[in-house]
């Protein structure tokens, strides 16, 4: 992958009701890049998988003809609100854009309507998957095709359904407040949320997904991911592991900068800072590698957005959801403070809650 443009990987959570196949949709987007590794091998991070731009692009979505500075997208491996919404980074959520995935067939559930009110909460950009198309009596299903590939090969009853069953779910995003369009047809993506229908299943209408995070992205992030992979690192917790051999580790989400093996780190205690020196960073063994009895690979620096994990002494006692931060030079005091006030604002809205 060609990394000549400093603009970071943006980060994507799945959202969704229960069942309408928030885990089928990233198995599939991980699944997709594993058989097709001439496109730029799909890598698995610790919690998160990287999907480059080339992969994304000769899967043929529409807007493919785009030029993109974005290198790729990183998704987080859990789906859900939870996930969502604990992971915290500047202030806001950890996630950059979101998926929220919706059963075509059942139309909005409560957690539904609940991921749209987080999301407008964050000011977060997102695309809805208006998934299980494959179940309509009479699809003729093309696997991992582009939305309109599939569609045109459909019979008219079937597209006929598709398009009522997509005006049922633009009458109910209206209902909320939101103005929604099928994908190909919004002209404005800053005031029309764009549907596509997918097969978290047969893959159809997955590349469009994920061209259109990649058009979100570029057309109203770029300025807030440039720049951001070289500067000290800034990440967030997602889970505390003991190791074997390793001691305590943090599985970490690194969303701004660089993070380097010798790295002074600040870390959020319950009640204090943890300052500490990174001694390993590790990244799970690629696949073809699974013979070696070593489950990670040791790398010396890794920039954003990854998922790594973490380890380095006095980590017991550390808390998911909390901030890492690289001490740089002068910036300890500013970066100490920060993480305190992180701290202070976690423990405000626990108790809230
Ligand atoms: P989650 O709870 O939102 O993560 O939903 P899952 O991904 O676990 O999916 C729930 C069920 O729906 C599983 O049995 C999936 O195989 C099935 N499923 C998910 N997406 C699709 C789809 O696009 N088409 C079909 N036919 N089944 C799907």
């Amino acid at each position: 992958m060609t990394q000549t443009s400093k603009i970071r990987t943006p980060i994507v959570c799945v959202l969704g009701h229960v069942d309408h196949g928030k885990t089928s949709l990233l198995d599939k987007i991980r699944g997709s890049s594993v058989v097709d590794t001439e496109a730029g091998a799909i890598t698995q991070h610790i919690g998160a998988t990287v999907v480059p731009i080339d992969a994304i692009t000769q899967m043929g979505g529409a807007l493919s003809k785009l030029t993109v500075s974005i290198p790729g997208l990183l998704f987080i491996d859990t789906p859900g609100h939870h996930a969502f919404t604990t992971l915290r980074a500047r202030g806001g959520s950890l996630a950059d854009l979101a998926v929220v995935v919706v059963d075509v067939n059942e139309g909005f559930k409560p957690q539904t309507i609940e991921a749209l009110q987080i999301l407008r909460n964050y000011k977060t950009p997102f695309v809805i998957a208006a998934n299980k198309v494959d179940r309509i009596h009479g699809w003729r299903v093309q696997e991992n095709a582009p939305f309109a590939t599939t569609f045109a090969k459909q019979n008219e009853r079937v597209q006929g359904i598709v398009e009522t069953k997509l005006y049922e779910l633009v009458g109910k995003l209206s209902d909320l407040g939101f103005n929604s369009e099928r994908y190909d047809r919004v002209r404005d993506f800053a005031r029309n949320i764009a549907i596509v229908p997918t097969s978290a299943i047969t893959g159809e209408g997955i590349p469009d997904v994920l061209m259109m995070l990649i058009g979100l992205a570029q057309r109203y992030m770029t300025e807030n991911l440039a720049m951001s992979v070289e500067g000290p690192g800034a990440g967030t917790v997602l889970e505390v592991k003991e190791e074997r051999g390793l001691g305590t580790t943090l599985d970490v989400i690194l969303y701004d900068g660089t993070l380097s093996v010798g790295d002074e780190i600040v870390v959020a205690g319950h009640t204090q800072t943890i300052t500490t020196k990174v001694r390993s960073l590790l990244k799970p063994r690629p696949m073809s590698e699974i013979l070696i009895e070593e489950k990670f690979e040791r790398v010396k620096s890794v920039t954003a957005a990854s998922g790594i994990k973490v380890a380095a002494p006095k980590l017991e006692g550390v808390i998911a959801g909390t901030p890492l931060r690289v001490i740089r030079g002068e910036n300890r005091d500013a970066v100490v403070e920060q993480v305190m006030n992180e701290i202070q604002d976690i423990q405000v809205t626990l108790a809230e809650e």
